[in-house]
């Protein structure tokens, strides 16, 4: 009875205890990557901005069930920039950041997921992905991002990167039946992350570009079952004793 006691009140605590601020990438003028899509019946055009904002409700839901303190940048398509998405993190004192995104490439056969975690590199295949997810940036604004890049990275490499790990891991065996392909998690440089001077990653969810994958990536079962993987990689990094609450700056 103790045992059922303890165990009830470690995990009705556990979820009450971390802040995760969840950010759907782009939005309002902002469509992100866009594709053209033919359902077999109407040619329509399918935007980033509203797949990241229907994956990252699912995510915001299932954390809320599991009782954590949960927060959206945006919750409608609406303009939101990369500092005011930061802001928010330190407002809401985020102790995880999590960026949904949707990845594009002129070729129609690329493919796959992959999951990033800030660190400074010079990683030219990652370069191009992140030039779509950093546009909008002026000169001066990249050399201050790029100052507060090294600061934040110092502060949160190690715990970013067990994170982005945890929640891949998950990614891979929940979407197995999808055969879509792994591409890793990695090191990239978005200043979204580094703004947000918390551990983050950046979930680059799949191909637009590709009908093939698009058709996945529409679909409310993909959307469940990556949801599911995401919150599953976020409890396990929690469980597993890395994170440590951030405050810095
Ligand atoms: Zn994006």
């Amino acid at each position: 009875m103790l045992k059922l006691i303890l165990f009830s009140l470690l995990f009705s605590t556990t979820g009450f205890s971390y802040t995760i601020l969840i950010d759907p990438g782009h939005g309002g003028e902002d469509k992100g990557a866009v594709t053209l899509h033919h359902d077999g019946k109407v040619l329509r055009e399918i935007q980033e901005k509203d797949l990241t904002l229907e994956i990252s409700k699912k995510i915001y839901a299932k954390l809320l069930e599991k009782k954590y303190q949960v927060f959206l940048t945006r919750s409608i398509d609406r303009d939101v920039s990369l500092e005011k998405r930061a802001e928010l993190a330190e407002k809401v004192k985020a102790d995880l950041f999590i960026s949904v995104h949707m990845n594009s490439s002129t070729t129609s056969e690329s493919h796959g997921f992959e999951t990033y975690y800030l660190d400074n590199h010079s990683n030219v295949a990652v370069k191009k992905v992140e030039d779509v997810e950093n546009k909008n940036l002026d000169g001066d604004q990249l050399i201050i991002h790029q100052i507060l890049t090294d600061l934040v990275v110092e502060k949160t490499v190690v715990s970013s990167k067990s994170l982005a790990k945890s929640i891949h891991l998950e990614l891979k065996s929940n979407l197995k039946g999808f055969q879509i392909k792994d591409r890793g998690h990695k090191a990239g440089l978005f200043y979204v992350l580094a703004l947000s001077k918390r551990p983050a990653v950046l979930l680059e969810v799949g191909f637009l570009s590709n009908p093939k994958e698009l058709e996945k990536l529409n679909g409310e079962s993909f959307q469940k079952k990556y949801s599911e993987a995401v919150v599953k990689g976020i409890e396990k990094y929690f469980y597993s004793g890395k994170p440590q609450k951030t405050s810095f700056f």
